[in-house]
């Protein structure tokens, strides 16, 4: 049986002319700064939104930690929306890495108002109070269903960082998918954010490797904490190849991906196990179970009919769509919704 794999956009296996170019690759030892394909694949990533230098990493969590370790000091306050990646599942890697303490805002579907931002900044000048030094936004929001950010709620907040004295950082382990879903311009975002994080191993389908992007200086600072961290690496240029061409084929693609989500949306919305379908705005798609349908069972149930998801949080369940589900899947996956 061919499984479709709907658990995560992290699935993907690299196609042939992907490894062809990671084969093709000049390579070099990049903790030295000698790899010239890792050196382009950073230049070509900060050059596309605009920003001065970015850093290759094997992970988001990673970026994102290296991120939060570089704008922080221990003891000060990191502000993030409840299902923020950085506070839910990076191993309580703020505590443990940055010594830092979490504001935690109760947004929509993951998004942050500025209104919100404002109240969980402290009083700078009260000694009780921890230092709210940087606000992390997440676009797309992962837990909140693929949801994306207007930019001009982004820039609002970013005013309102500036007036503070707070960093702004995006995990942008999905920004492409806003991106291309939001017509947007990836320049905008690197005007309006200190830092970020991107994913090329998620809807972009390389093998292994993430994006930091920021000024020339924190990007020197970035390198030094990714060597403590343990992610320096050496002739990065196999994996940095992948995400090169992912950059110049697989980002367009992604628009297939939001079709085929929204099928699956349809699909659910008239299945009588279902209660509610969170919108669905690019390539993930949550639901929620009535409750008195299991959904352990429900997910065996699937799987034995060749589907693979996962469950998230209390009777819900989640498919992420990317470049290994093909239409003729997608099809087959909303005949099966709309008998199970
Ligand atoms: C996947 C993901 C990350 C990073 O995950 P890694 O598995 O460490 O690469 C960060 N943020 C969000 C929102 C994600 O979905």
């Amino acid at each position: 049986m061919e499984w479709i794999d709907l658990r995560s956009d992290t699935v993907t296996k690299p196609t042939k002319p992907m490894l062809e170019a990671m084969w093709q690759a000049p390579v070099g030892d990049d903790v030295f700064g000698e790899d010239p394909t890792v050196n382009k694949l950073e230049e070509t990533a900060a050059n596309m939104f605009g920003m001065e230098a970015g850093i290759f990493c094997p992970s988001g969590t990673m970026t994102n930690q290296i991120a939060i370790k570089m704008h922080t000091q221990p003891g000060d306050e990191v502000i993030c929306d409840e299902l923020s990646h950085v506070y839910q599942y990076e191993g309580g890697g703020i505590a443990f890495n940055s010594g830092a303490s979490v504001r935690l805002l109760q947004g929509n579907r993951g998004r942050v108002t500025v209104a919100q931002v404002a109240e969980g900044i402290n009083n700078r000048d009260d000694i009780h109070k921890a230092v709210s030094s940087l606000v992390v936004l997440e676009n797309t929001s992962n837990r909140g269903g693929g949801s994306c950010y207007e930019l001009a709620e982004i820039e609002a907040i970013k005013n309102l960082c500036k007036t503070n004295g707070l960093i702004l950082h995006l995990d942008g382990a999905r920004l492409f998918n806003a991106l291309v879903e939001k017509q947007q311009q990836a320049a905008d975002f690197g005007r309006l954010f200190d830092s970020i994080s991107i994913c090329l191993s998620k809807g972009l389908g390389t093998p292994v490797g993430s994006l930091l992007l920021g000024t020339k200086e924190k990007i020197k600072k970035a390198r030094r904490i990714r060597k403590a961290f343990g992610g320096g690496m050496r002739q990065a240029g196999i994996i940095a190849a992948a995400g090169l061409y992912a950059l110049e084929h697989h980002v367009n693609r992604l628009a297939t991906d939001h079709i085929h989500a929204k099928l699956i949306e349809a699909a659910l919305l008239s299945n009588p196990k279902v209660e509610t379908v969170l919108p669905v705005e690019t390539n993930i798609v949550i639901f929620k179970i009535k409750d008195d349908v299991n959904p352990e069972q429900l997910v065996l149930q699937l799987k034995e009919k060749g589907i693979l998801c996962f469950t998230m949080g209390k009777q819900q369940i989640r498919f992420v769509l990317h470049l290994d589900v093909s239409e003729a899947m997608v099809q087959r996956t909303v005949e099966l919704l709309q008998k199970i």
